[in-house]
């Protein structure tokens, strides 16, 4: 939402300028968002292009007869890749199983083409982007998966780092884990949505796990994956949430110590089965109280997770300069900002490390 009413004052300067939204966010029932962001000039549902051909039809745009796969990402230092779309298992707040449909797998040869050909136009880092990742494979007729797409994307010269997301904790299995522990160019940071730390509260969530089983899938993937940090995506105030259950997602925090935590507030979405089933009965100042409790708890914990690094060396890609200074992320996604005389934009560089807080890194390229 951020990014799109940030797109207000470029339509503002540049009006010949075309904003399209897709996603999510966006079904065929446009009437609301055209009221909201009245600077968007079109919306149309993800894998249903109807809506653009028509528009660009009605303005003598020639566009293919067939839908065709959008380009999904410009080359770019740091490219994203969707490699799966759609997701099977319905957790009862999530509307992506609606609007996206079922797993549909990229081919990897396909996927191959694509990294190649974003390599050749300068990208050096790329993140696969599917909602349930680990699916990946499991719909082409020629069975495979995300660990075996991994280890062909190694191979790919220039192609400097690998990331993915996002990891449902039921299909993160041991090759996976192996996979990213064994391929150098697959960078050592798993996001791991948890969403809530009480059983039963996962239950009507119908994420498919017990808190127990996440922390065995943590603790197995800290055993096989050294230097590992992890993300996590959180939902506060989901209906019926208790203060004990509650207490249970900060118990779960606490003992993970995630490198990162997205915290949201439970609200309804219009068609899930949450919002069919249960009553959005959590006061918003309740919410709001949890939504905070669980931000400072992160940044504590990501301040200490982060002290150690003082004084150490890591290695940065460079992404560019912000207020001043370049800055860049290190493996394990940590933000980096960074002084050097010269314009290092995509090269790995060394950083020591000089300050830490639980956001960013500071420090002085070592060249
Ligand atoms: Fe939505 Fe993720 Fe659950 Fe799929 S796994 S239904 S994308 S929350």
């Amino acid at each position: 939402i951020g990014r799109i009413n940030s797109l207000k004052s470029v339509k503002k300067k540049r009006p010949e300028v075309i904003i399209a939204l897709t996603g999510c966010l966006v079904d065929s029932r446009t009437e609301e968002l055209e009221r909201r962001f009245p600077w968007i000039d079109l919306f149309f549902p993800p894998q249903e292009l109807g809506p653009l051909h028509a528009w660009a039809t009605a303005r003598g745009i020639p566009l293919p007869a067939e839908p065709v796969s959008l380009p999904s990402s410009q080359p770019s230092l740091t490219a994203m890749i969707p490699i799966i779309q759609g997701c099977n298992s319905f957790c009862s707040y999530c509307i992506v199983a609606y609007r996206r449909g079922r797993e549909k797998s990229r081919q990897p040869d396909e996927i191959l083409c694509h990294v190649q050909n974003l390599i050749k136009h300068g990208s050096k880092e790329i993140t696969l982007l599917g909602q349930n990742i680990g699916a990946y494979g499991r719909d082409l007729p020629e069975k495979t998966d995300l660990a075996r797409l991994l280890a062909l994307l190694q191979e790919v010269d220039g192609l400097q780092r690998i990331r993915f997301l996002t990891n449902h904790p039921k299909d993160m299995d041991r090759s996976l884990m192996e996979a990213i522990a064994h391929l150098d160019k697959v960078c050592e940071h798993v996001s791991l949505p948890v969403q809530a730390g009480d059983d039963r509260i996962l239950a009507q969530m119908r994420r498919g796990y017990t808190a127990r089983q996440y922390l065995n899938t943590i603790e197995e993937m800290r055993s096989v994956i050294p230097n590992l940090s992890i993300s996590t995506d959180v939902i506060v105030g989901f209906p019926g949430e208790t203060d004990e259950q509650f207490a249970g997602t900060v118990r779960v925090l606490e003992q993970v110590r995630f490198d990162r935590v997205h915290v949201a507030a439970y609200s309804p979405r219009p068609g899930t089965l949450a919002t069919r089933k249960y009553a959005d009965d959590v006061p918003p100042e309740t919410k709001q109280a949890r939504l905070q409790q669980v931000e400072a708890l992160h940044e504590r914990i990501a301040a200490e997770i982060n002290a150690p690094l003082l004084g150490t060396t890591v290695q940065v890609l460079v992404e560019g300069r912000h207020k001043g200074k370049w800055s860049g992320r290190t493996r394990t996604d940590k933000l980096v900002f960074f002084t050097h005389r010269d314009d290092l934009t995509g090269q790995l560089v060394d950083v020591k490390v000089e300050k830490t807080t639980a956001w960013a890194l500071q420090g002085t390229c070592q060249r």
